[in-house]
């Protein structure tokens, strides 16, 4: 049997110095676990820019088609502000997306017990909290025809379009049921079929492909409005969410700020299965380069960690050490340990993005 394949994109800013402790832990697994990964490391973003004239080469999105799975760091900095659009940093992520056509975009809002404080809501409310919503992201109002700015008589109107077919609906479904599967067994679809045709039709299909492929997943249809409203009064309510790329923008940003810093959540966005059965997939912490602490090792390198575990589980098959790597940041977070992103309380000295990074592989 071969190594399950791991393609590394460290990219900009801080995206190195949190990849770096991401790869003291593929190496713990390789040592501890004997669980090795064919792990190869590329360019994207400025760096790449800088390298090759070019935010991602060919060569790097060949790659990345044939891998099992891609983690990428972050892209992009002020030193490329002023590059001509087509070869923005930006631009190398986007194509990854593009072209390894990813639908559906997962955000996790987990709550670890020990930051449960830093939340705007109660503490009861989510302490514990382990939802993810599934967003659809590469059709709906955001790409719609027709769409723009026209005249019409004496005045302009602007327009965009809701579209969306039964097979990308259908798509994006089965990824929220396979996630559930794997998770609480549970997906609430939100739409606004009370008064939305495309939200008709949503409701429609997620049924028909809940009935044929997956009538063991229990699944629910809200509307995204009430949606928003149970998100921010019961978030425990739910295990996966799905929706579609208006209302997922939406809800799954507000979703982001139940659990607190930016430095903690992690993502994926999952394509069409491959030989395998498993998804093509990109995992990636939800912040960006963050430019403002790059190269003083003051990163919280969790959320990058966070999105390998997210690959352990959803690219890897392997729920049980998935389990491992977030119950290892759990305690080091129990255990009081914080970079400077974290902490509020007076008295307690941050670490180092390296410290954490060390803390989490010693936790293991
Ligand atoms: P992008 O446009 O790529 O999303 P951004 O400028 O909107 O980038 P970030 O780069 O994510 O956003 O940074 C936003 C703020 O959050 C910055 O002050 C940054 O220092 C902080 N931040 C982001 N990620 C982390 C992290 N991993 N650890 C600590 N602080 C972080
Ligand atoms: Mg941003």
């Amino acid at each position: 049997m071969t190594n399950p394949s791991l393609l590394i994109l460290p990219g900009d800013g801080i995206g190195p110095e949190v990849m770096a402790e991401v790869r003291k832990i593929i190496d713990w697994y390789g040592t501890k676990r004997d669980m090795v990964f064919d792990v190869s490391e590329g360019l994207v973003g400025g760096c790449s820019y800088d390298a090759h004239g070019t935010p991602l080469t060919d060569e790097t999105m060949e790659k990345a088609q044939e891998v099992d799975a891609v983690l990428l760091g972050a892209v992009g900095g002020p030193k490329y502000d002023d590059l001509d659009f087509s070869v923005k940093p930006e631009r190398g992520l986007l194509r990854l997306r593009k072209e390894m056509d990813l639908y559906a975009n997962l955000r996790p809002a987990q709550c670890f017990d020990a930051l449960a404080d830093f939340s705007s809501l109660k503490k009861d409310v989510v302490a514990g909290l382990d939802i993810m919503i599934v967003r659809e992201l590469t059709s709906g109002i955001y790409f719609g025809e027709p769409r723009g700015i026209f005249e019409e008589g004496n005045e302009r109107v602007g327009i965009n379009t809701q579209r969306y077919t039964e097979s990308e609906i259908e798509r994006v479904a089965r990824s929220a049921f396979e996630l559930a599967r794997k998770r609480g067994n549970k997906v609430c679809s939100m739409e606004k079929a009370n008064v939305m045709e495309s939200g008709i039709l949503w409701r429609a299909v997620v049924s028909e492909v809940h009935e044929k492929e997956y009538p063991d997943v229990e699944l629910s249809h809200m509307y995204a409005d009430a949606g928003a409203m149970q998100l921010c009064r019961w978030p425990k309510q739910f295990d996966v969410i799905v929706t579609d790329n208006l209302f997922g923008d939406l809800l799954s940003d507000a979703a982001a700020m139940l659990t607190g810093s930016l430095g903690m959540l992690p993502s994926a966005s999952l394509g069409a299965p491959m030989a395998n059965g498993r998804p093509k997939a990109l995992y990636e912490p939800v912040h960006g380069s963050a430019p403002d602490i790059a190269g003083q090792g003051k990163a919280n390198p969790i959320a990058c960690v966070l999105s390998f575990a997210m690959a352990l589980r959803y690219s890897f098959d392997k729920g049980d050490e998935a389990d491992r790597l977030e119950a290892a940041v759990e305690k080091v977070l129990a255990d009081g340990v914080r970079t400077a992103d974290l902490l509020g309380e007076e008295g307690v000295t941050p670490v180092s993005t390296s410290e954490m990074g060390d803390a989490i592989v010693a936790a293991l």
